[in-house]
């Protein structure tokens, strides 16, 4: 039986374990989650407000003690672990503001006699799979949502960020969450399978890799259970002949490096037109160069560790296969030592390396020089993913062209690409089915029922 670890990304030591459970506990869990959904679904929105409110509170009151827990399980620096808290908190705070209006009937314009009302309610035990990047924004954008909407959940973590996942049922049982409606489950892929085809489950949510997604997406289609998957990106970073350069580089190393660079939609192909193409790079490589790597628990430090040794190998693979077909370095490019590793930015990445249209999950970035809009919109939608993107220009008609023209399901004008609770996050193509947050998120486990009175 496998099992659930804490392994420090900066010593490599492991400092806690959890075995996974047992087929006959996942089945008394899917139990469990069943019966509470009974009462929740019924529960008053007064009380669910104050649920949220308070899991918002605590958030808040704890913020230290959980944002430890980020930097200890996936080497988050710090300063950007308590950011991930306090997003955390207002993403439930906005569903406890909005349940109210996001649950209220919706009166249809018909054309017949009578009335026709459109209801929106609960649909029963979901199934939430997460990754390691983001360990309490990522079960926030579904938790929050689906407890206000009375659904209940069964969270499968990712297997390095057990305490996160620990951390999360207990403030939310702190909050007042009545037992059974967030649930762990330290499980395995395999026993992943067997609660999505559960009867009792009647859907699944899934943040991760392609591979993860379409496993997933897979086994849900089978069993016919709604799924919404958030997968990889490898989101373009245009910036056009009259951008703000200055304002386009620096943003560029932070879209790119937060997170160590660990994030779906950070910033990943930078596409520049040739005649700002040299101020940019120069510019920007400067400001990479000034995000070396750091012990994460010190406030100052903006890069940290990748969040494990094989998450740094795996990247470095990519890096040094662009480099032995051609690609130039301007920074980095250096080996991984343990799960550090260098910011680095490549050039001359070309259709036949792994690096053009694979997703570069770390500090790696990767410049295009294009010759005009057209080609940057070309090349950006030049991509199995289609997840967010930025533009940079002067030209507010070049940006609604951009806007326009991507492949993409965000588009981000003169800034890189951020979440907040009230803006809906998601993508096309590979880069997954559905949306979070805003109402869209709470929508996508809604039983939007027709009520029909002739
Ligand atoms: P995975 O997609 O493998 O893991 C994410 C979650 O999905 C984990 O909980 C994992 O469980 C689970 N999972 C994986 N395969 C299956 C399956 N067949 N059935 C059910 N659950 C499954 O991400 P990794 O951690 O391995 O990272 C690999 C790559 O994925 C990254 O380099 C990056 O490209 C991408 N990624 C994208 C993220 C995003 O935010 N979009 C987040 C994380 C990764 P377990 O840990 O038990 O395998």
């Amino acid at each position: 039986m496998g099992v659930y670890t804490t392994t420090d990304p900066v010593t490599g030591d492991q400092n806690a374990q959890y075995p996974e459970i047992t087929d006959t506990e996942l089945d008394d869990l899917i139990g469990r989650s069943t019966t509470a959904y009974r009462c929740w679904r019924t529960a008053p929105l007064e009380r669910r407000r104050a649920v949220l409110t308070r899991a918002a509170e605590i958030h808040r009151e704890q913020a230290d003690e959980l944002a430890k827990l980020l930097t200890l399980e996936m080497g988050k620096p710090i300063a950007q672990a308590r950011g991930e808290v306090e997003l955390v908190a207002s993403i439930y705070q906005y569903y406890a503001d909005h349940v109210d209006d996001f649950m209220a009937d919706e009166p249809l314009d018909i054309t017949g006699s009578g009335t026709a009302v459109v209801r929106t309610e609960p649909i029963g035990p979901l199934v939430g799979i997460m990754p390691w990047n983001y360990p309490f924004y990522q079960v926030a954008r579904f938790a929050a949502p689906n407890i206000a909407l009375g659904n209940t959940i069964i969270v499968k973590h990712a297997r390095n960020c057990p305490q996160s996942a620990l951390a999360i049922e207990r403030v939310l049982t702190e909050a007042g969450l009545p037992a059974g409606v967030y649930l762990n489950a330290f499980i395995s892929s395999a026993q992943v399978a067997n609660a999505v085809a559960d009867p009792r489950v009647q859907g699944v949510s899934l943040t991760g890799s392609e591979k993860a997604g379409s496993a997933v997406g897979e086994i849900a289609g089978r069993h016919m259970k709604k799924c919404v998957l958030e997968l990889g990106g490898s989101d373009p970073f245009i910036v056009l002949a009259d951008a703000d350069v200055d304002a386009a580089a620096a943003a560029a190393v932070v879209g790119r490096l937060g997170n160590g660079g660990q994030a779906c939609t950070a910033s990943k192909r930078f596409l520049v037109e040739e005649r700002v193409y040299d101020e940019f790079v120069r510019k920007f490589v400067d400001g990479m160069s000034g995000w070396q790597p750091g012990d994460p628990t010190s406030p100052e430090t903006k890069l940290g560790p990748m969040a494990s040794n094989s998450g740094a190998e795996e990247l470095d693979e990519l890096v040094q296969e662009a480099i032995s077909h051609g690609a130039e370095v301007l920074l980095g490019g250096g080996r991984p030592e343990g799960a550090y590793y260098p910011p680095t930015v490549l050039t001359g990445v070309t259709r036949e390396m792994r690096a053009f249209d694979e997703e570069l999950f770390g500090p790696v970035a990767v410049v295009h020089r294009v010759g005009s809009l057209d080609e940057a919109i070309e090349l950006a939608n030049d991509s199995p993913f289609g997840l967010s993107s930025s533009v940079f220009t002067s030209s507010p008609e070049k940006a609604d062209r951009v806007a326009a023209e991507l492949e993409t399901g965000m588009v981000w004008i003169n800034s890189t690409s951020k979440s907040s609770p009230d803006l809906p996050f998601g993508g096309v193509k590979g880069s997954g089915v559905g949306r979070e947050l805003a109402r869209y998120g709470f929508n996508e486990f809604a039983n939007k029922k027709l009520v029909r009175n002739p």
